[in-house]
């Protein structure tokens, strides 16, 4: 091994020593990983293929003592310092330029208790892993749509997804949670221990600490589920909103109905003719009882004259998995996000437009429904502030060719400003893409800002933690 070089926090450059990297490696029980070793390609490539940093090392952590470490490394030498969970993040923070980079992603045990109803979950696992070792018991917790994302970046953003209407956002159902802080103390952040490290985790992203281990509360969920997708032609697009928003207003709690917009993919279920053509698709999840998820998605399916309608039984862990070949990694991506709190007809009529233009046959307009058990919870109890919302847009762009970067990305800029009136001008910070810091302090956390920015100063004052959607110090 040769002296290295590697960026610093505040932008320099330093070299450590041979000697030095030497005596890390051989204090971890993971690899350390320099350019052109085995792993590092492979832990320096994230979902987002916009993404193309090239960190000076990679530590591929086998457990909390090489997190400890790690963090304990570059506090020292003023290090830039990136953590990957998953890697899904759209704004690509997993990784850094000439940094080090710690990798969590081989940390991917799950345990169950199923008679105290918790899961422990390292921070490597996806939702995928976390889903399947609960579901052998019959149970859940709120997670998110793609079932390849991260279970650490997810939840320390906020995360929801089908089961969050009835049983709250991941945060929520986050117990607790084992945290390396700036200084490298692992200390464990609950109600009763570290209170503000728990309140700040639970929606300020990775800007307090590493978090080594998650524990979950776990809900009795399936392991069947009423689900599927209801699919429209796009000329009918503009009545079914209206009476979707109507339905969903009213709906149960245990019932979550997502809207996409995007052109046909060639599912096996829709005729050939539809491939490729604009589709407004419903995608339905009923978390409870069969017959009464039955009851309660009849009037979703009874919504105008749907092309397909393959809402049914199934199993709650393969409906969580059903839009992975959508969301596959090694595309090109670009995001933007709006919160509403209302479908008014102009917004639809906005959004009505912008598919009509999809800049590319990957693209859709997600429309997220939340509500119900989110919104019960005060603005102020987490870090995650957006307890009023009803429904998240996420224009996700996707293409292939670098070349089509600029004509994908403008097209999002516009639909974003267009839709801007109708937003309450905050945004989910696990959809900003990497361009967005100046949405952070007003738009991802509000009111919470603030506190957030005094406990930044508190456990992060020289700000080790600022790959992420950062809070400055107060
Ligand atoms: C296709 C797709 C679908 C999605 N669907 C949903 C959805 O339905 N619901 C939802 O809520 N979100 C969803 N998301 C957003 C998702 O929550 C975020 O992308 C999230 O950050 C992914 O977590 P990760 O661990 O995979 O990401 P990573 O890129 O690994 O990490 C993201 C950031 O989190 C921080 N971080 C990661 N691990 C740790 C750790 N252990 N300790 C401290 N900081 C850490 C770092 O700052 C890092 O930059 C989706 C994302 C994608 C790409």
């Amino acid at each position: 091994m040769s002296d290295t070089q590697f960026r610093m926090l505040d932008g320099m450059v330093t070299v450590l020593p041979a000697q030095t990297l030497e005596a890390f490696r051989g204090a971890l029980r993971g690899p350390l990983c320099l350019p052109g070793e085995a792993g590092y390609e492979e832990a320096r490539t994230i979902w987002n293929a916009m993404i193309d940093k090239r960190p000076a090392a990679v530590v591929r952590a086998a457990g909390a003592s090489d997190v400890i470490q790690t963090v304990r490394l570059a506090a020292r030498h003023g290090l830039l310092l990136s953590v990957r969970g998953g890697g899904h993040n759209i704004a690509g923070n997993a990784v850094c330029e000439g940094g080090l980079m710690l990798d969590l992603s081989r940390l991917t045990s799950v345990r169950v208790d199923p008679q105290a109803r918790l899961a422990r979950v390292e921070p490597g696992a996806r939702l995928a892993d976390l889903d399947r070792e609960t579901q052998a018991f019959g149970l859940a917790t709120p997670v998110g749509i793609n079932s390849t994302t991260g279970i650490a970046g997810l939840t320390l953003g906020g995360g929801f997804g089908w089961i969050s209407r009835k049983h709250g956002l991941t945060v929520d159902n986050l117990l607790s949670a084992d945290v390396v802080t700036a200084d490298g103390e692992l200390v464990r952040a609950s109600a009763a221990e570290n209170p503000d490290l728990f309140w700040a985790i639970r929606g300020g992203g990775g800007n307090f600490g590493v978090a080594t281990s998650f524990e979950f509360a776990l809900h009795p969920v399936g392991p069947q589920v009423i689900a599927g997708l209801i699919v429209h032609p796009f000329a009918a697009a503009r009545d079914v909103l209206r009476e979707y928003r109507e339905l969903v207003a009213k709906a149960p709690d245990e019932l979550c109905c997502w809207v996409v917009m995007r052109k046909a993919p060639p599912l096996p279920f829709l005729p050939p003719e539809v491939h490729g053509t604009e589709v407004l698709v419903l995608a339905l999840c009923y978390a409870g009882d069969l017959a009464a998820g039955a009851e309660a998605a009849a009037p979703f399916k009874a919504i105008g004259s749907p092309i397909a309608d393959v809402v049914g039984p199934m199993p709650f862990a393969a409906w969580q998995a059903a839009f992975d070949p959508l969301l596959t990694p090694g595309a090109r991506n670009y995001w933007k996000s709006h919160d509403f709190v209302d479908l008014p007809d102009p917004l639809i009529d906005t959004l009505l437009d912008a598919v009509r233009r999809l800049p590319s046959p990957e693209c859709e307009i997600f429309i997220g429904s939340l509500g119900g058990a989110i919104n019960r919870v005060p603005a102020g109890a987490t870090a995650y502030p957006h307890r009023n919302v009803n429904f998240v847009m996420n224009v996700h762009t996707r293409w292939r060719a670098a070349s089509e970067d600029g004509p994908c990305i403008a097209w999002t800029r516009v639909l974003y400003e267009a839709a801007a009136p109708f937003a309450t001008g905050g945004v989910y910070v696990n959809f900003m893409p990497e361009d967005e810091s100046q949405r952070v302090q007003a738009g991802a956390y509000g009111p919470n800002y603030a506190r957030l920015a005094r406990l930044k100063a508190k456990f992060d004052p020289r700000n080790l933690f600022r790959m992420n959607q950062n809070v400055t110090p107060a």
